[in-house]
């Protein structure tokens, strides 16, 4: 009888703390801040930026604010933002130029450690602003060619190529669903990643061009000719340092259904945290894409 009831406390008290530990677990306040910046952009900003906000919070890791600019009719003179207090800036804007001031700030707060997500068209964003392009690697459009710096790329031989030849900066084919090839495969982002998955619809971005330093291309998707392609193994995703800080660079997220990819949403979550802290701590979900199936889903109420 006395063996019984000591069994009895043990596994009460065992479950009491097990329980408790989940408890502080999902009640710890979310550990980093982020500021997503939209107002302009040659996509649906609007749409996306509350897509995104959505599964960065829905992780418990991250608190998201969104700082919105002045339409692009309006002056932006007066936009002078403060990036104090928070850990990551995520930028969902191409559009205006900044005053010299802002885009000081945001040098300052990468080069002090600060972290910097960009997506999609963010890298079309201030062709003439040297330290941005710098904070990048690659980037699009905008007038940008051989002056702007190299396309990068890999080649049919898996050579990586840097290519100063004459030409346009940014293009791409046709949507389509492709695949994304790992290139860091012990890179905190892409571990435990299928070496190669496929994405849902999206455009992929080739001959982009740029300064291209301290920069690794952890992922590549090849630009299929069928596709109005390069015939190439293009960058999609890149990190970069600058300074003491950290970039994350996503080329995918034309829309709302390529960023409802289970791909797009883990390098989003991943990469976020990466530029946050230098680590991963997020597990791969279970129903992460395969090379032959692209997989979809809506973020979590
Ligand atoms: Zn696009």
């Amino acid at each position: 009888m006395k063996n019984n009831l000591v069994l009895l406390l043990s596994v009460l008290c065992f479950s009491f703390s097990a329980l408790n530990a989940s408890a502080v677990s999902h009640s710890a306040p979310p550990k980093w801040k982020v500021l997503i910046i939209d107002g302009q952009n040659n996509h649906k900003w609007a749409i996306t930026t509350p897509i995104m906000k959505g599964y960065l919070e829905e992780t418990g890791l991250f608190m998201v604010d969104v700082l919105t600019t002045p339409p692009k009719d309006s002056s932006l003179d007066q936009f002078m933002p403060s990036f104090k207090g928070y850990d990551v800036i995520l930028s969902n804007y191409n559009g205006k130029s900044w005053p010299r001031q802002t885009e000081l700030a945001l040098e300052k707060f990468v080069a002090k450690g600060g972290g910097l997500v960009i997506i999609h068209a963010a890298d079309n964003s201030f062709p003439y602003w040297k330290a941005y392009n710098e904070m990048i690697g690659l980037g699009g459009w905008e007038k940008r060619t051989e002056k702007d710096g190299p396309y990068v790329y890999y080649n049919e031989k898996d050579e990586l190529i840097r290519d100063n030849s004459p030409g346009p900066g940014g293009h791409h084919g046709t949507q389509h669903e492709f695949v994304i090839k790992t290139r860091i495969e012990e890179h905190p982002i892409m571990k435990g990643l299928p070496m190669e998955w496929l994405h849902t619809k999206d455009e992929l971005y080739d001959l982009m061009r740029g300064p291209a330093i301290n920069m690794n291309i952890l992922a590549t998707a090849y630009s299929s000719k069928d596709q109005k392609g390069t015939g190439r193994h293009e960058p999609s995703v890149l990190t970069l340092n600058y300074g003491k800080g950290k970039i994350f660079h996503n080329m995918m997220g034309h829309e709302d259904y390529s960023m409802h990819c289970v791909g797009f949403i883990t390098l989003l979550q991943r990469g976020t945290e990466w530029v946050a802290s230098g680590k991963v701590t997020q597990e791969v979900p279970s129903n992460f894409p395969t090379k032959e199936k692209s997989s979809s889903r809506q973020p979590q109420k």
